[in-house]
């Protein structure tokens, strides 16, 4: 088989969602020859191409509690018009404090600062494989990626690789150990993910509303509906939300190809039986459902965590441990989405708790030139459930590359680069890197 020879790199990002986006954005910043590779032709992950427009967190305790990259992306949408900041001083549940940003902005402003920073983008180019050979060290060392690009084939070299693609495909193609699942309160099941529609906001008479209501209640108990369609949304909710985050898909692994082709035909099966319900009801047709269109495919809240040389547990995180070689903060409640409609298993901070990420839970196991940021990095699955939320997957992206920037910079192995220098240079890029950094 043919493979075209494509460019070397210092930096070789894997995915371009949240995590993979401020990965590349610090590389090519400090200086690395940077590439950042993304399946879509949309970069933003979940943020954009899945539909959920929400980044928590940065703020908690009415402090700023992760800043970086990720939050002067934010800032530079809300300035633009583009993004909602919450009020760091309000008070209520966690999830007020998420930033709301329009999708279309967010992707453009990605692209905007990628190319500022001086990333080559790869976009619509899925990683197919992961070139290696063995190191002097006995592990496994990374030369290139293969690319699916519109020429065929084609390699990139690199000297370190970050995996940013979620499910942690790069590293697995480089033969990583992960864990997927595993000890739970969903019943072996992973998290469910949910497919994002796009639901116009209709000025709705209160007689539609409440027969709306009535018939999704109905078609739930006689099955003409799934329970998880829509939870237990009214149609105000689904429209006040715009269709983000409504319904569960239950059962399917995103990070197996068979099972996830599975979760997409269920995902639109699910959509497809709201809109029935819809015209049942009588809402106004013009000349369809107000259901205009749908993310292209079902986001995934659970897959593959890459084990890493260190592992992040649920107990540090939530008594917010500053471990010895902490690189950034993270801010969520634990967040497990249980199979089905069987609600959320949650812990909740308390007041002055601010966990920590670690390097070697960014370095992966058995590699000596890859690192790995965002949901799958290396942790328990309740650990993970809220480390994976957006400003922290932004936080950790950020940190995967410095550790790359340098331990280029002194030509050594990523396990040998200085935490202290790499600490320095967050916090001239504006990082919080610990609970000491956080002030206001
Ligand atoms: C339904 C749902 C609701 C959520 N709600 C919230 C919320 O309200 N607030 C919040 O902060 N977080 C929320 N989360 C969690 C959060 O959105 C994600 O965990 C986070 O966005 C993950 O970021 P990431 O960069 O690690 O991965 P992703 O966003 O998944 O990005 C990975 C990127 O890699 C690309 N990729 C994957 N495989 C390959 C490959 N082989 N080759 C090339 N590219 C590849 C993907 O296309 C994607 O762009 C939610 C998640 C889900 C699923």
């Amino acid at each position: 088989m043919h493979i075209h020879n494509g460019k070397s790199y210092d930096l070789i990002v894997c995915g371009c969602g949240v995590a993979g986006f401020t990965a590349a954005v610090q590389g090519a910043r400090a200086g690395l020859k940077t590439a950042v590779i993304e399946r879509y032709g949309m970069p933003g992950g979940i943020l954009t191409v899945g539909g959920n427009n929400d980044i928590a967190q940065f703020f908690a305790h009415h402090r700023q509690v992760i800043r970086g990259i990720g939050w002067e992306y934010v800032t530079r949408l809300a300035e633009a018009g583009y993004a909602v900041i919450p009020d760091k001083m309000a008070d209520g549940p966690h999830w007020i404090y998420g930033v709301h940003v329009n999708i279309p902005a967010a992707a453009y402003m990605m692209d905007t600062m990628l190319t500022e920073a001086g990333a080559d983008l790869y976009y619509g180019q899925p990683i197919a494989a992961v070139d290696t050979e063995k190191s002097e060290n006995g592990m496994t060392h990374v030369t290139g990626v293969i690319i699916a690009s519109k020429e065929g084939l084609r390699r990139l070299t690199g000297k370190v690789f970050i995996d940013c693609t979620g499910d942690g495909d790069a590293a697995v193609y480089a033969g990583a150990q992960y864990e997927c699942g595993g000890e739970s309160e969903t019943d072996g099941f992973l998290q469910p993910g949910t497919i994002r529609f796009y639901i116009d906001k209709l000025n709705l008479p209160e007689e539609v509303r409440r027969r709306a209501d009535r018939i999704l209640q109905e078609y739930r108990e006689n099955g003409r509906m799934d329970p998880t369609d829509v939870r237990r949304r009214t149609i105000s909710a689904m429209m006040e939300a715009r269709g983000n985050n409504i319904g569960h898909v239950s059962g399917f692994n995103g990070a197996d190809s068979d099972s996830k082709t599975a979760s997409e035909v269920a995902g639109r099966a699910s959509v497809y039986r709201l809109m029935n319900a819809l015209q049942d009801a009588g809402v106004p047709m013009d000349p369809f459902p107000p259901i205009e269109t749908i993310a292209p495919e079902v986001a995934v809240r659970e897959s593959r965590r890459i084990l890493g040389d260190g592992y992040m547990t649920e107990e540090n995180y939530v008594s917010g441990y500053q471990y010895p070689d902490a690189v950034c903060t993270s801010f969520y409640p634990i967040d497990l989405h249980r199979h089905g409609d069987n609600g959320i298993r949650q812990t909740f901070l308390t007041d002055g708790q601010i966990p920590t990420v670690p390097l070697s839970a960014l370095i992966v196991k058995g590699i000596d030139n890859m690192l790995v940021a965002g949901r799958c990095a290396s942790g328990d699955r309740l650990a993970n459930s809220a480390y994976r939320v957006k400003a922290s997957c932004m936080a950790m992206g950020q940190a995967a590359a410095a550790c790359a920037v340098i331990a280029l910079r002194h030509n050594q192995n990523i396990r040998e680069a200085s935490i202290e220098e790499i600490r320095t240079l967050l916090r001239e890029n504006n990082a919080i890197v610990t609970a000491d950094d956080v002030t206001d």
